[in-house]
């Protein structure tokens, strides 16, 4: 029976070594293009908070990525990616927004001399307490992938509009989209490959949680997004679009048809009820997520119309 449990034990060792799917591996997206995408789960000490996507683009000049991981050592394995495929340094590092799971890599690659650039808006958020709460949470919760060692790093450089960036013959422009998930949201656009790096506004094919957010500046920001005209299209989270202008439509037609409908019933006083169930729902009901959110993505669009109608 003892001899029985060394064996089990050993299983389990070899089992836990020979999980891949855990660590960051690059994938080709466009033309010296790349991105490595995050688990679709919670941030775990198993995962170490591999849960959000990053890209990144080779030049002869050295190579730009766009968003940090969630970890160091997560950080530490996109390097060595990037090394794999080409021997140039990483020179910046450009952030669509300041969450968590986006920015705790950042000592890593300022340690490889990165430099780091972010919109100003995330200012007031590295220095809140909301942030320094959460990663003394983090601490914990995710140990040892994120540990004492772990800080929040400020960018070298804070863009306050549209910026050029250009790099060994490859331009990307940094064009600011918020506030709609945050107020520092912001999209790389490189024109080259029509690849646009989007962070956390951009839902694929399925129906999104709007939560609080004011869906009035969220579908201000698709339609900035959709006049990029990308072929490709890295979200914050999830799998690479390449029928991108469709996936943003979607979403923006279904907050604006969120809006008509609900605003509509918010100015007649109807009954919120009653005007769910007699809106004709079939352009979207067959999507996935349609059951668990719309209702309460009508609920809060109830809500928030009924609040700009007083
Ligand atoms: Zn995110």
């Amino acid at each position: 029976m003892l001899m029985l449990k060394v064996l089990l034990g050993c299983a389990v060792a070899l089992a836990a070594t020979a999980a891949p799917a855990q660590a960051p591996r690059a994938v080709q997206i466009a033309p010296g293009s790349y991105m490595v995408q995050g688990l679709s789960a919670l941030g775990t000490p198993a995962n170490r908070n591999f849960i959000s996507n990053a890209a990144f683009v080779v030049t002869p000049d050295g190579v730009v990525v766009v968003d940090a991981l969630g970890s160091p050592a997560l950080a530490q394995e996109l390097l060595g990616e990037i090394g794999r495929i080409t021997p140039a340094p990483v020179r910046y590092v450009i952030l669509t927004h300041y969450h968590a799971d986006h920015v705790y890599g950042l000592q890593a690659f300022k340690a490889a001399g990165a430099t780091i650039i972010a919109h100003r808006d995330g200012q007031q958020y590295l220095n809140s307490e909301t942030a320094a709460l959460r990663l003394q949470a983090s601490r914990e919760t995710l140990a040892p992938a994120v540990d004492a060692q772990t800080r929040l790093v400020a960018a070298d450089h804070w863009i306050d509009g549209p910026t050029t960036l250009h790099l060994g013959g490859v331009d990307f422009l940094l064009q600011p989209a918020g506030p709609a998930h945050t107020a520092e949201d912001l999209v790389v656009w490189v024109p080259q490959h029509r690849l646009l790096v989007a962070g956390d506004l951009v839902f694929r094919g399925r129906v999104p949680f709007v939560g609080q957010a004011d869906s009035g500046r969220w579908i201000a920001a698709l339609d900035r997004l959709i006049a990029f005209d990308a072929a490709v299209i890295v979200p914050g989270h999830g799998p690479v679009s390449t029928s991108a202008r469709a996936d943003l439509e979607l979403t923006r037609d279904y907050l604006a048809y969120l809006r008509q409908t609900m605003g509509e019933a918010a100015r007649n006083l109807d009954p919120f009820d009653e005007a769910y169930a007699r809106t004709d729902w079939s352009r979207f009901e067959q999507l996935p997520l349609f059951g668990a959110a719309n209702r309460i993505n009508a609920y809060n669009t109830y809500l928030l119309m009924e609040q700009s109608t007083k």
